[in-house]
């Protein structure tokens, strides 16, 4: 018997025999600090008093659970969300309790299991938020394919060539902008799901890096390039594909938001790993807003250039933490920001292997 009370105590679940009048019988210590009461304080004290858990109506649950226990089928209470008041302050709660009948099936006693539901809650909150956001992000771009289409095909007489061009490039650049969202939405979900896969092998950073800058150099000539590695930049066992999208994104951001100048990637090696670098010379950003950067969705409006989908840098945090690296920024405003990352060199060579 000592020992169930042993694991009781060190139950991480708050534990509160309750007798058929309303006062608590046992409490561990779970429920003492759920409670924020000190040791035994709650014994012998009401519940409703000392746990007070109200359900939506404001209503204290013991109380207004009375009809619920003088009906002799019921054996307690599944699960519900309640409402601690504790200490002044409010939390939502899981509870579910088992009640202990007599012989003549009126209750002696409730053993109820109580557990702090905010962290769900939490999770619930921004799995609606996140949900609105999407819907928001794709019907956007979606209303004008349906509106530019529709006006095309009733329409489609009354318009020049030159006209008709420009509503199927907006209807073509929208649609991207849709398959773009839908791709960005499957790497979040792996990355949150922990199931980013990551086909490892050496890899050359600089002939990758290479190759992002070309492509760009083609596509925006306001802008100059520079590519710095030093001559003995090691391979580093790496996902050349995630990689690649790393050094896509932050490329293709520091063009984004800068008006011209230079924008380079630099390499360096520390120790046993490697960092590469990308700069540019553009608007930058406010210091109090560098950290949430890396969030989703977050974008910084405000400053006249067009930003994204706000999932460019999110996207990168999970491909970069996948390889056990890190990401991260600095920037001064209309000065110009630096994005760095590092990765683990790893691999056979590291791990002492020929
Ligand atoms: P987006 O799709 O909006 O570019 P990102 O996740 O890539 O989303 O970036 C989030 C926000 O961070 C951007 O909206 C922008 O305000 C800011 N940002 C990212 N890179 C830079 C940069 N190189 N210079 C200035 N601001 C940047």
């Amino acid at each position: 018997m000592a020992d169930t009370e042993a694991y009781l105590e060190a139950l991480p679940d708050a534990v509160v025999v309750v007798d058929a009048d309303g006062t608590v019988a046992y409490a561990n210590a779970a429920a003492e600090r759920l409670a924020r009461a000190g040791r035994d304080e709650l014994a012998g004290q009401p519940l409703d008093s000392v746990l007070p858990l109200r359900d939506e109506a404001g209503s204290l649950w013991w109380a207004c659970s009375a009809r619920l226990r003088r009906l002799p089928g019921v054996r307690g209470v599944p699960l519900r969300e309640l409402t601690l008041w504790a200490a002044g302050r409010s939390m939502p709660v899981d509870l579910s309790a088992t009640f202990v009948r007599g012989a003549d099936a009126a209750v002696v006693q409730a053993v109820c299991v109580l557990r702090d539901a905010s962290a769900r809650r939490r999770a619930d909150a921004n799995r609606g938020e996140l949900i609105s956001t999407l819907a928001h992000e794709l019907r956007s771009p979606l209303t004008s394919v349906k509106g530019f289409t529709s006006t095309l095909l009733h329409r489609w007489d009354r318009f020049g060539d030159e006209q008709k061009r420009h509503m199927l490039t907006t209807i073509n650049a929208d649609a991207d902008r849709v398959t773009r969202l839908i791709g960005e939405l499957l790497d979040i979900s792996r990355i949150e799901a922990g199931r980013l896969e990551l086909q490892r092998q050496m890899i050359e950073v600089p002939r990758i890096a290479r190759g992002v800058i070309g492509r760009f150099e083609q596509l925006h000539d306001g802008h100059a390039f520079r590519l710095s590695f030093p001559p003995d930049f090691p391979e580093v066992y790496a996902d050349r594909d995630k990689v690649e999208q790393v050094l896509t994104n932050l490329v293709e951001n520091a063009v984004k938001y800068s008006q011209g100048g230079t924008v380079a990637v630099r390499g360096e090696v520390t120790g046993d790993a490697v960092e590469v670098a990308v700069t540019d010379e553009g608007i930058g950003i406010p210091p109090d807003q560098v950290p949430l950067i890396f969030t989703k969705f977050y974008r910084r409006g405000g400053h006249g250039a067009p930003t994204g989908t706000g999932l460019g840098l999110f996207i990168t945090r999970g491909l970069v933490e996948a390889h056990g690296g890190r990401v991260w920024a600095r920037s001064e405003v209309d000065r110009g920001t630096e994005v760095r990352f590092r990765l683990p060199r790893g691999g056979l060579e590291l791990a002492g292997i020929e």
